[in-house]
């Protein structure tokens, strides 16, 4: 029995759907689209369907982009021979803020998990092999997260690439076990990747 009419219920409901919001959240979020002018909700329609229709996966490292392939991937100043394997876009972002690295990235969108039922064909590690036989890489820079699925991923990438002739390298635990890239500071991600080791 809901104490809310219908279509204030239904709005809760969707908010309460978003990570991380809980029901007083949710109601506080669905009173304040309540309170928005006209115009105000037709800006914040717009700009959901704005991002959903223009953001699309790069071709090349995976990463969420507007332009393809991505802003990274294009630019020519960048070193194309290094690529750094993070889980989420949100871990590129957390590098890019270092402005310390100047590599190439791949996004991962997850990491092998058994206990979750995610195996390497779930997450783009075919992808990750083919730009790697393209040739022309150096190093790879495993940035996977210090957890459990983090280092599997991490040890699993490194026995797949290794007999492809590149190097691979892992970052230092500067970064917390069980802790996540993309809520480390800048100065502890820096710190991380410069003390990376290969992995043997
Ligand atoms: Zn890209």
């Amino acid at each position: 029995m809901s104490y809310y009419v219908a279509p204030l219920a239904r709005l809760i409901e969707e908010f309460q759907k978003m990570p991380g919001i809980g029901h007083k959240t949710a109601q506080r979020l669905a009173f304040y689209v309540l309170n928005l002018s006209p115009s105000a909700t037709d800006n914040l329609i717009d700009a959901i369907n704005t991002a959903k229709k223009k953001m699309t996966y790069c071709p090349i490292c995976q990463n969420l982009t507007d332009i393809s392939p991505c802003a990274i991937c294009s630019d020519p100043k960048r070193d194309a021979g290094t690529i750094c394997v993070v889980e989420d876009p949100r871990d590129v972002i957390a590098l890019e803020k270092t402005r310390e690295y100047n590599g190439m990235y791949h996004v991962l969108h997850g990491a092998i998990s058994p206990m979750e039922g995610i195996g390497p064909e779930d997450i783009k590690i075919k992808e990750l092999l083919s730009r790697i036989k393209d040739g022309n890489i150096n190093e790879v820079i495993m940035a996977t997260n210090p957890t459990i699925e983090g280092e599997a991923t991490a040890m699993y990438l490194s026995k797949l690439l290794k007999p492809l002739g590149v190097k691979v390298t892992r970052i230092a635990h500067g970064i917390p076990v069980g802790g996540d890239l993309e809520y480390a500071d800048e100065v502890t991600i820096t710190k991380a990747m410069e003390g990376r080791r290969e992995i043997d």
